[in-house]
């Protein structure tokens, strides 16, 4: 049964209605006919592409390089012919590059049956248990770099990088907490995939020497909990802990202090505390690519928000797929946001495509907010704020444009969890104002 230790942690921290209906049983979202792959999703240089206009290519094919030690290589989701290589417009409506392939009829129906079929087979397959012990470490790592495999829960850091330690972090956590309202994909692959997650956890802590995992799944997850307990069977260096829920439970320095206690100091990485954080969709993605030489060119997208029932589901959808694809009525004077209505961005075009990071689209009636109130000083935002941060003030500095004064009170401490404009009964667009602090801060620095 799953151990249930219920830690959270210590400071802030907010309970949004979770809005969560997931399932075990994700949708393949038929293929695209025309794909669209971003040059550039995920932190570090943009890939730089290896095919022509005009060269046919092969699902599953690199597309684009690597451009230095920190960047991510492409694969072409689909089988079709580069059209072009060029700017297009983003989900922001801001251009970006990108490559598009568009498939022939034989393609996709090529396409089409290998994918079901592979899915299919998937879902019934225990997955070899000898794995981690027939691969080396170096050949994980390359494995995970040469699939284009960057951290799913949404910070799209490649894992390799992350993986490529100078001395083993002493405990792996493998995020499974998804606590943002209405995204239940993670949920779902835990439900269906488990076996899948645990072995991808084991290849990844052999590729790092890291001798303990822990799995931390939410107290509102309980069959995902069940299922990853099942998984991990006798295997004695990974355990389950249950959390308690609160959001933002899967912010790295939030989760690293919920399982270990320990905090992690302003402006340092996890590894200060010899911890590392990993995504449970990444650890799908690392045994995909060893186990089966699957590049990164899928991954479950959550649909949600105020729409029918029927049309809230898990879609398994390929990179570079619009999200005009997407079977959902939008509704009334609709907000779309690309991720979660915490931490997510809003959309103004739905020709644009599904990326690495993407982990749900979020489609919210747009309901008029309060009018914006003077603050009132009551200092909810600031019992809220995980970090420990004064958001009154840092919003403050931001609209007054005082970038200096916002780095001098740790606005680069901000993971931009929102929980203090949710919090804030004035209705303050508080986390605007302190993004655009964080951002001018830093360029000031540079
Ligand atoms: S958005 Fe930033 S300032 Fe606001 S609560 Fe989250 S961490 Fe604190
Ligand atoms: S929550 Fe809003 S009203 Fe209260 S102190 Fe913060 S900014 Fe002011």
């Amino acid at each position: 049964m799953p151990q249930t230790s219920k830690h959270s942690f210590s400071i802030g921290g907010i309970h949004p209605a979770p809005h969560k209906e997931s399932s075990a049983d994700p949708t393949l979202l038929p293929l695209p006919i025309t794909a669209t792959i971003m040059l550039s999703q995920h932190i570090g240089a943009p890939a730089v592409p290896c095919v022509c206009v005009g060269e046919h290519v092969e699902r599953g094919q690199e597309i684009a390089h690597n451009a230095s030690f920190i960047s991510a290589g492409l694969h072409a989701p689909i089988s079709g012919t580069v059209v072009s290589i060029g700017d297009i417009p983003h989900f922001n409506g801001k251009p970006a590059r990108a490559m598009v392939i568009k498939a022939s009829e034989d393609d996709h129906t090529a396409d089409t049956m290998g994918r079901e079929q592979y899915w299919s087979t998937l879902r019934l397959r225990r997955p070899d248990r000898d794995l981690s012990e027939s691969v080396d470490a170096g050949d994980i790592r390359r494995l995970i770099a040469g699939a284009g495999i960057v951290g799913l829960g949404g910070a799209t850091f490649p894992s390799h990088v992350k993986l490529t330690v100078s001395k083993a972090p002493e405990v792996l956590i493998i995020n499974g907490c998804e606590c943002e309202p209405y995204l239940m994909c993670d949920d779902a692959l835990m439900q269906t995939f488990a076996e899948q997650v645990v072995e991808g956890t084991e290849l990844m802590m052999k590729s790092a020497s890291i001798p303990r995992t822990v799995i931390a799944i939410e107290d509102n997850k309980p069959a995902a909990a069940a299922a990853i307990s099942a998984a991990i069977d006798n295997r004695h260096a990974i355990t389950l802990e249950v959390l308690r829920t609160c959001y933002p439970q899967g912010g790295e320095k939030q989760l690293v202090e919920a399982v270990t206690g320990r905090r992690i100091p302003s402006g340092a990485l996890p590894a200060s505390v010899g911890a590392i954080v990993h995504n449970v969709a990444t650890a799908f993605a690392v045994w995909q690519a060893v186990a089966d030489g699957i590049p990164l060119i899928e991954r479950i997208v959550t649909v949600s928000g105020d729409i029918p029932a029927g049309q809230r589901r898990d879609y398994i959808a390929a990179i570079g797929t619009p999200l005009s694809e997407f079977p959902f009525s939008l509704p009334e004077h609709a907000k779309v946001i690309v991720g979660g209505p915490m931490m997510g961005h809003a959309a103004v075009r739905l020709d644009a495509p599904v990326t690495k990071g993407t982990s749900g689209l979020t489609l919210l009636e747009g309901k008029a907010r309060g009018p914006v109130q003077p603050c009132m000083r009551c200092g909810a935002c600031l019992e809220a704020c995980p970090m420990g941060l004064e958001p009154y003030l840092l919003a403050s500095y931001g609209r007054l444009r005082r970038w200096d004064d916002a780095a001098a009170n740790y606005v680069a401490d901000c993971i931009e969890c929102g929980s203090c404009s949710y919090s804030c009964p004035s209705c303050r667009p508080l986390l605007d104002y302190i993004r655009l602090a964080k951002q001018r801060s830093k360029k000031t620095r540079l």
